[in-house]
């Protein structure tokens, strides 16, 4: 049966491919109108009327002129990152950070607290204190601001803006995001720290080229965010990521989590470092004891700088723990065969020791095809991805409830406070 277009559809395909043609400009700029016809496969003339109603709004703006391909110079097109500023917050069990940025996530203003032992609902009113000190002085009284997005370590119902739980934090059922926004009248998004450094790296950084891909995380534990057709997958119950309680050892450790020879309890700092500690207390001789006075002080800097210096104590630790996780990414690889793994976290930088052992092992352990695909890479915002995540979330659910978006992005589920961003023009 054939349905009758009405009006309403009408509407539906320009928002669409308005939204389109604002994708376009803000992924390739400063571009010329006739290239944006090309990418989208509009006429020169629907595109030229779009960006005339993109520009009224303060969404694009014109930023010179290009080259001329024989005729008039076309005019360069970019998205205004300053039609609007973000509030980006990431808390951590040592650190909270808050930053002020425009719509590309650019950082503008920053202040950091360390809020030492500071847990449960004293926390949550140091975020809500911060978030109202940046608000009101500097650069963001006078700014546009069109939302807040926070990253926070634990289980985290990103529809409903609560922290479901968060051992580290001392959170249960914690509504950030609705406290947030009753005071601040912004959509508030909360994302969980993994998942939130997973979206700063496929928009800004390491993954802007994939569509399928895993943020590993190896710090104090082990996590991952998983993207798959382009959005965050959080599975049933919103705990899906957790690669760390992967268990690959029958005769492991029993882990905190009840279960035995869990991945984490091979590849995370703490145990690598009890292994490490361990060893020097029973006389196995290395470099490390010159450096720190202590062995309990060495850090995963001092680790890896002993391993690259040849020291057999730190070389055999960082490689068993390389291998571990080879074999947890293969698996990881063999089960979801993605384009891409970017590893962060701090025992994974770019000249991690670590590194070429997960790389040697996921070779060696996951199926051919997949594995010859799969691309192993190092993350490149480092402590930085979850700031750019919450900013990206905020932006990606700005444009979707601005434009019905086609956008393919990520996307976390917003928490609204009921009033919706208002765009100032400047
Ligand atoms: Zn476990």
């Amino acid at each position: 049966m054939k349905t009758r277009r009405g009006p309403a559809d009408l509407k539906l395909l320009q928002e669409m491919n308005r939204a389109q043609v604002l994708e376009t400009i803000r992924a390739y700029g400063p571009i010329a109108r006739v290239d944006i016809a090309r990418k989208t496969h509009l006429s020169p003339t629907t595109v030229a009327s779009l960006v005339g109603d993109l520009i009224a709004d303060g969404w694009v703006r014109s930023v010179g002129e290009g080259q001329s391909r024989g005729g008039r110079k076309p005019t360069l097109l970019e998205f205004n990152a300053r039609a609007g500023y973000i509030v980006a917050i990431d808390v951590t069990d040592s650190f909270l950070t808050i930053a002020l940025t425009d719509l590309n996530a650019r950082e503008l203003e920053q202040e950091q607290y360390i809020p030492h032992r500071l847990t449960g609902d004293a926390l949550a009113e140091l975020i809500s204190e911060a978030a109202g000190n940046l608000l009101n002085a500097g650069a963001a009284r006078e700014l546009p601001v069109v939302g807040i997005g926070v990253s926070t370590p634990g289980l985290v119902d990103a529809g409903a803006g609560v922290v479901r739980y968060s051992l580290k934090l001392n959170w249960i059922d914690l509504p950030l995001g609705p406290m947030l926004a009753e005071r601040f009248h912004f959509p508030v998004y909360v994302e969980n720290d993994t998942n939130a450094a997973a979206m700063g790296e496929k928009w800004f950084g390491a993954g802007r080229p994939f569509e399928n891909m895993v943020y590993v995380t190896v710090g104090s534990g082990v996590g991952a965010g998983l993207i798959l057709n382009g959005r965050i997958f959080r599975g049933f119950t919103g705990s899906a990521g957790e690669l760390g309680h992967m268990s690959i050892d029958k005769g492991g450790e029993r882990c905190e989590c009840g279960n035995i020879g869990c991945l984490e309890n091979l590849v995370a700092w703490p145990a690598i470092w009890a292994r490490v500690t361990k060893a020097v207390k029973r006389g196995v001789p290395t470099v490390i004891t010159e450096i720190v006075d202590n062995i309990d002080q060495v850090t995963p800097e001092i680790l890896n700088k002993a391993a690259r210096a040849g020291d057999q104590l730190a070389v055999n630790a960082l490689a068993e723990a390389g291998v571990s996780l080879g074999i947890g990414l293969a698996n990881l690889v063999n089960l979801l065969n993605p384009e891409a793994i970017i590893l962060g976290g701090e025992l994974i930088g770019k000249d991690s020791f670590m590194f070429q052992h997960v790389q040697k092992t996921m070779a060696t352990h996951g199926l051919r095809v997949p594995g010859a695909a799969v691309r192993l890479i190092p993350h490149q915002l480092g402590e930085k991805a979850r700031l750019f995540g919450v900013a990206g979330i905020v932006l990606h659910n700005l444009l979707a409830t601005r434009f019905w978006s086609s956008s393919t992005g990520p996307s976390a589920d917003p928490h609204f406070s009921g009033r919706q961003p208002v765009i100032r023009r400047r």
